[in-house]
């Protein structure tokens, strides 16, 4: 079975117990109309199977429910089966209602019975549609007994009642597949929004280049870890890294050299990182880097052992090898050092101590 498209599933999902509700409806007027000419056992009996139907159906869109968000594709296309059964018992059981109308009743009744399947036929075209191969399957489950016994009678009446059902086929047909057009035009460009919504938020918090946070983001979620690290009373530091002559790099292999290194340094650092550290571009060649749950010693462990990676690391850059060092400042939040601003400043004074030290070293010791 090919894939349905999970917001067309869904639809079936939301419009099953409104459906159901308006069968059980026609069904209970069906009784109340003709329970003068059909015996009260037969009508009860074949009310109390609609009754069942219906929580059948409903049963199957939890199902489908369940199985969606689990996006177990095989128990998906199991609850399509069960819902194209349910909809063919579905059609039986009105096919049924006409019969007992051509038995009990005789005529006119019995183009009350048409007139009824194709009310139904009809109004399915709503709820149905988005899972197309079922509506077929229900569409001339119900059609054609309709057909077989409008042949049956072959009065002209009957004839004429045929003819109409042979214009209205196609017309229907083709009106619940283009609502099912229509719904999965509005569908995909849904989708399309959704994507370029995410789009622009990922371009809205990440750096161009190097594909990790900007500054702009790095301040925002910088805040929100200090703020409930210090309600929970955990340990946050700051690294503030720079490249060790960077200018030189772009001097000697061009800009798109330089571009080069800031890419695959900060691929070098990522794989040092952990997943609660927020690693950011916070400039042309600087780098913050906020480590949640490690104090200020920890941090320096962490400090030096990016500054070797880096240091003994060769950069392939055009077949010719690119060494570069970084300078690291380190700073954590205390009593005195209590928001991103104070935390920044501080570890900002420490990188360029590293750099009046003599660059390729991490600020304090
Ligand atoms: P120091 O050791 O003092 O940090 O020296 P430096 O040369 O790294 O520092 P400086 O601030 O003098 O130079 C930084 C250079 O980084 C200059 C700038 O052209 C370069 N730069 C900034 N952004 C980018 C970028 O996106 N791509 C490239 N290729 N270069 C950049
Ligand atoms: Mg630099
Ligand atoms: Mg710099």
């Amino acid at each position: 079975m090919s894939t349905v498209h999970p917001k067309l599933i869904k639809d079936v999902i939301e419009q099953t117990p409104r459906a159901m509700v308006a069968m059980l409806i026609v069904s209970a007027t069906f009784f109340l109309i003709f329970i003068k000419f059909i015996p009260f056992t037969i009508l009860l009996t074949w009310f109390f199977l609609q009754l069942l139907l219906a929580m059948c159906r409903c049963y199957n869109a939890k199902m489908f429910a369940l199985n969606l968000e689990k996006k177990d594709q095989s128990k998906l296309n199991s609850n399509e089966t069960i819902f194209i059964v349910l909809n063919v018992y579905q059609a039986f059981m009105w096919t049924v209602s006409s019969v007992f109308l051509i038995i009990y009743a005789h005529q006119p009744f019995e183009f009350v019975g048409f007139i009824l399947s194709i009310g139904i036929v009809t109004a399915a075209t709503l709820s149905m549609s988005s899972l197309y191969r079922a509506y077929l399957f229900f569409f001339f489950s119900m059609i054609t007994p309709q057909v077989a016994i409008m042949l049956y009678y072959g009065e002209y009446q009957h004839l004429a009642l045929l003819a109409f059902i042979i214009i209205y086929i196609p017309a229907t047909i083709l009106l619940s597949k283009s609502m099912l057009n229509s719904r999965i035009s509005s569908i995909e460009a849904h989708d399309e929004l959704e994507k370029s919504a995410e789009e622009f938020r990922r371009l809205s918090i990440m750096d161009n280049l190097t594909n990790i946070y900007n500054r702009r983001y790095f301040f925002e979620v910088a805040k929100g870890i200090i703020s409930m690290a210090s309600r929970e009373q955990n340990k946050v530091s700051l690294l503030m890294l720079d490249i060790d002559y960077f200018k030189d790099v772009n001097d000697h292999y061009g800009h798109q050299g330089g571009d080069f290194i800031l890419v695959n340094l900060t691929n070098s650092i990522e794989n040092l990182m952990r997943e609660s550290d927020i690693f950011a571009r916070v400039g042309g060649e600087e780098f913050a880097i906020l480590l949640n749950y490690t104090s200020l010693n920890g941090a320096k462990v962490i400090a030096e052992k990016i500054r070797s990676t880096i240091d003994e690391k060769n950069f392939i850059y055009n077949n010719t090898s690119i060494e570069i060092t970084v300078s690291i400042g380190i700073a954590e939040i205390t009593d005195s050092v209590t928001t991103i601003d104070e935390l920044y400043k501080k570890a900002d004074v420490q990188l360029y101590l590293a750099k009046d030290n003599g660059r390729n070293k991490v600020f304090p010791v």
